[in-house]
């Protein structure tokens, strides 16, 4: 039997980072010495082959070219490899993951996103863990052959999360992911569950992989918070060029009865504007029938984003309005889930 391929890409983060010998803040290392510190990935048997961006980068320097970049090499070895591991930055990888989710259409395989928050060379790294686990799930198979998790997902402290469902919860604990809205897909104990009723598996098997490779950046976000002013909420809503607007709400879905903001969304909307309503709480779903702060947004032509992150709504704009010129196109799309982001 062929033994399974994984292909680990390396574009930087905690996970390969040391301290600067005079400075002491984190820098980038070369990727060999990444491998070198897990020497058990050779137990696997597997063929385990690598690739290093160049530059390797900190996540926080993330830019959509650099998703193409991601997505335009996973199409290139689609057919070589069993699965793919992406070592990442954790800061921006929720918004990887998301883009990703969204770009890969067709996925058979996994494509599975980990990093670390302390860098693999110290002794209590939490990257070696996630690493390891990360090449076991990217090489699993079905009874019958195919992929375990055809899904980009985030491997993170034991548990495996569908990508577009995460976003990054803590600053300093090795449990840095958390996806509110929706169960792991995978847990690590002594044995890795799969949760299969979980994981999306495609209808029918055998399509081919396509890549999107547009994306679209006229989009910004506006978090409501007590006390905004109308001159900030009309600077962002009058960016020239502005397609779409993440509108980040109190609760599940409200903002304050201002004249000035109902009107100036109302007068967005009819410049062809989406406004796309996402909650503020990390988990729970927006539904703007249940008070009138949000029936308001609602009368006003704002769309709900149910239960999306916002790194999801962000990328799933930026992927739409990438594709489509026309914002109707785009609104209409926004209500379907594309890759179980809601
Ligand atoms: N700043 C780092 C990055 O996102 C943090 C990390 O990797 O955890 O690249």
């Amino acid at each position: 039997m062929k033994k399974p391929a994984v292909l680990v890409i390396y574009t930087g983060g905690t996970i390969g980072m040391k301290a600067h010998p005079v400075t002491g803040e984190l820098v980038p290392f070369r990727f060999e010495h990444v491998l070198e510190e897990v020497p058990e990935l050779r137990k696997f048997g597997f063929q385990i082959d690598t690739l290093s961006f160049d530059p390797i980068i900190d996540s926080s320097n993330i830019i959509p070219d650099f998703w193409i970049r991601l997505a335009l090499l996973i199409e290139e070895k689609y057919t070589l490899y069993d699965g793919f591991v992406i070592l990442h930055g954790t800061d921006t990888m929720s918004y990887t993951a998301s883009a990703l989710s969204f770009m890969l259409k067709n996925p058979e395989k996994p494509v599975i996103l980990t990093g670390s928050q302390l860098p693999i060379g110290m002794p209590r790294t939490d990257g070696k863990e996630n690493f390891i686990s990360a090449v076991e799930i990217a090489a699993q198979k079905r009874d019958d052959g195919h992929a375990m998790v055809p899904e980009v997902c985030i491997f993170f402290q034991e548990k495996l999360f569908r990508g577009n469902r995460t976003f990054k919860y803590n600053a300093e604990e090795f449990r840095a992911f958390r996806s509110p809205n929706y169960p792991p897909l995978a847990e690590a104990g002594i044995q890795i569950k799969y949760n299969t009723h979980a994981i999306k598996y495609p209808k029918k098997w055998g399509q081919k992989l396509e890549v999107c490779t547009r994306l679209g950046t006229d989009v910004a976000i506006l978090k409501i918070f007590p006390g905004i002013e109308e001159k900030t909420g009309k600077a962002l809503l009058n960016i020239p060029g502005l397609r779409a607007v993440i509108l980040e709400t109190y609760g599940r879905g409200n903002a304050p009865s201002l004249d000035w903001l109902l009107k100036s969304l109302t007068d967005a909307v009819a410049k062809d504007i989406i406004i796309l309503n996402i909650t503020q709480c990390p988990a729970g779903s927006v539904s703007m029938e249940s008070y009138a702060c949000g029936a308001r947004l609602k009368k006003a032509g704002v769309l709900s984003g149910l239960d999306m992150t916002t790194e999801a709504a962000l990328t799933k704009i930026m992927l739409l309005t990438g594709l489509h010129s026309d914002n109707k196109k785009v609104r209409e799309l926004l209500t379907v889930s594309l890759s179980g982001e809601f």
